[in-house]
């Protein structure tokens, strides 16, 4: 195109109009936000001390620092107009009533760690504010009826650490990693060390509090028994914000058992992991055995290492007979096990760096703070040495691959597909996480990315198919998304069915009946079915 001076004048003049009337239509519409959510919260705490707008010099630290993933915090990735920070439920239910009435889009975020940003950012959304509600973290722990009620933006490492300090022989199953917000992580499913004998974090929620599209609180009675299955494995932010979960707490003993043993490909690491395989979902449900795979570097040469984690509900003396029994390929000692108490292990398989007291928990940080890119698959059939030797070859290609195999069977075989929307139940072995971390900033995304598919294609003959089932909560942008707010189902069926398999048809039927105008919605929340009005 060819500019004269004076249309360029002229182009600047329109520019800086447009960016004065956007400025405006900002401010203006923050005003009316404060205002509405001042009438619609029934607390006197002023809503504007909650909120961050790019004007405030905290804006940056807020959004960022409970983002673990660093792609979605690059200048390119786009930014909320601003950051609510709720002090109170009545402020979430005040969040959902004005938004709707601005016609504000929003993201809700409790521990940030999504894997592709959603709770903070967006890919369709040119307007959006973030929800966040880390300030919501209240636990009342109810010993004498083995259960809990959480606020959402507790981490479960705060979870497990109140439940800790009022007893040893009770605990939650969720995840291992101790950062993890409990508002994203139980709508998700939640696994860690304790699945295979108690089921996922969300098979053990026994009522919840959550705020629908209207902004009405409702508890599991008022809510229903369809919305109550969906919220507990359908996925974040689909349905409503989650303000309480009610958990019931499982018993462990007082004394249970960690081990960490190593093998690398010199050391026969390919014969023993598929050894590994034809037993770890079998071995007594008491005893969990993760497998932590990644290259390392012995004596100058580049290898594999494979590293077994073992978390057992026991003393040594009955840890090491069970394996004796089951996997004495493995070659665990006395001299590898360690005794602790619960929340001991919990430190030990969290990769808190060691010797962190117990009380890193509440300071809800998390240890892994990177560039990455991840996807997850299910095995259902052990992975035969020649293919496990392709793997190795692919991991030692690129810089910094990590690869985590933990075993499913046991109480997860023993619950329905059906039972909650999480449906990789009998049948898998373990699931397949992998993921590719990079410390060089935007300019790696592509090349890691790449690297990811490759093995991504190259799993395709040795994992689950039909669908290739995949886990919410390690979300994966490149199973598909959302186009905007009128994604039909055939086109979320690609992504859903991974996510969900038959579930998902359900997770349509409810997201239809309570929510149809897709208020709450994001790049792989469900879609509802078109519903024609008179
Ligand atoms: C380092 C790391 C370790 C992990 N370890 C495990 C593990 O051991 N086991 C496991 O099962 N998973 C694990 N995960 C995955 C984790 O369970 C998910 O990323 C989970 O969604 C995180 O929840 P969050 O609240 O921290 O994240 P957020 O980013 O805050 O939220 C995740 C999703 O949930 C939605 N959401 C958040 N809060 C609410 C709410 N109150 N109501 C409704 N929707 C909400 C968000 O909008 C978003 O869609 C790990 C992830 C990371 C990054």
């Amino acid at each position: 195109m060819f500019c004269s001076k004076s249309s360029l004048a002229f182009l600047f003049m329109v520019l800086l109009q447009s960016e004065i009337s956007l400025a405006i239509s900002t401010d203006s519409t923050l005003d009316k936000f404060i205002t509405c959510a001042q009438v619609h919260s029934s607390v006197t705490i002023p809503i504007s001390k909650t909120i961050f707008n790019p004007k405030n010099s905290s804006y940056t630290s807020v959004l960022q620092n409970p983002a673990v993933n660093l792609r979605f915090i690059e200048p390119s990735v786009r930014k909320p107009e601003f950051i609510f920070t709720p002090l109170h439920d009545a402020h979430v239910q005040a969040a959902v009533i004005c938004s709707k009435q601005l016609g504000i889009q929003i993201r809700i975020r409790s521990g940030g760690h999504d894997y592709e940003g959603v709770s903070y950012t967006s890919v369709f959304e040119t307007r959006f504010i973030v929800v966040d509600i880390g300030n919501l973290r209240s636990i009342i722990v109810d010993i004498e009826k083995s259960s809990a009620w959480v606020q959402a933006g507790a981490t479960n490492g705060e979870v497990y650490y109140r439940i800790a300090e009022k007893s040893k022989i009770h605990a939650y199953p969720a995840g291992a990693c101790t950062s993890l917000g409990i508002g994203g992580h139980i709508t998700g499913g939640g696994y860690g060390s304790l699945h295979r004998k108690y089921g996922l974090a969300a098979d053990n929620v026994i009522d919840a509090r959550i705020v629908d599209a209207n902004g009405r609180i409702l508890d599991r009675e008022a809510m229903g028994e369809d919305l109550f299955w969906a919220i507990r494995g359908g996925g974040g932010a689909s349905f409503g914000i989650i303000l309480w979960w009610k958990i019931k707490l499982v018993p462990v003993p007082e004394t249970v058992t960690v081990f960490t043993v190593t093998k690398t490909l010199e050391e026969g690491a390919t014969k023993l992991l598929y050894r590994w395989q034809q037993v770890a979902d079998k071995v007594d449900e008491d005893l969990l055995i993760r497998v932590l795979i990644s290259p390392s570097n012995v004596s100058s040469t580049r290898t594999i290492s494979t590293t077994y984690d073992g978390f057992f509900l026991g003393n040594s003396d009955r840890l090491l007979q069970v394996i004796q029994e089951s996997f004495p390929e493995l070659g665990v000692t006395r001299k590898d096990c360690v005794e602790l108490d619960w929340i001991g292990s919990v430190m030990y398989l969290s990769n808190n760096p060691s010797g962190t007291s117990v009380e890193f928990l509440l300071q809800r940080k998390s240890v892994f703070r990177t560039y990455f890119k991840a996807k997850s698959d299910f095995v259902r059939d052990p992975i035969p040495e020649t293919a496990l030797e392709g793997i190795w070859k692919l991991l030692l290609e690129e810089d910094s691959p990590v690869v985590l195999l933990s075993p499913y069977g046991g109480k997860m075989s023993k619950i329905s597909e059906s039972e909650t929307p999480f449906p990789h139940r009998s049948g898998t072995i373990f699931i397949f996480e992998y993921m590719t971390v990079w410390t060089d900033g935007e300019k790696g995304t592509e090349k890691h990315k790449g690297w990811i598919r490759k093995l991504y294609g190259y799993l395709t003959p040795y994992v689950s198919k039909f669908p290739r089932e995949a886990y919410v909560n390690y979300r994966d942008f490149d199973l598909g998304v959302n186009k905007n707010s009128n994604t039909s189902y055939i086109e979320a069926s690609v992504w859903g069915k991974k996510y969900f398999k038959n579930n998902f048809d359900r997770l349509v039927k409810v997201k239809t009946e309570v929510d149809p105008d897709n208020f709450f919605r994001h790049e792989q929340s469900i879609p509802p079915l078109p519903v024609w009005k008179n």
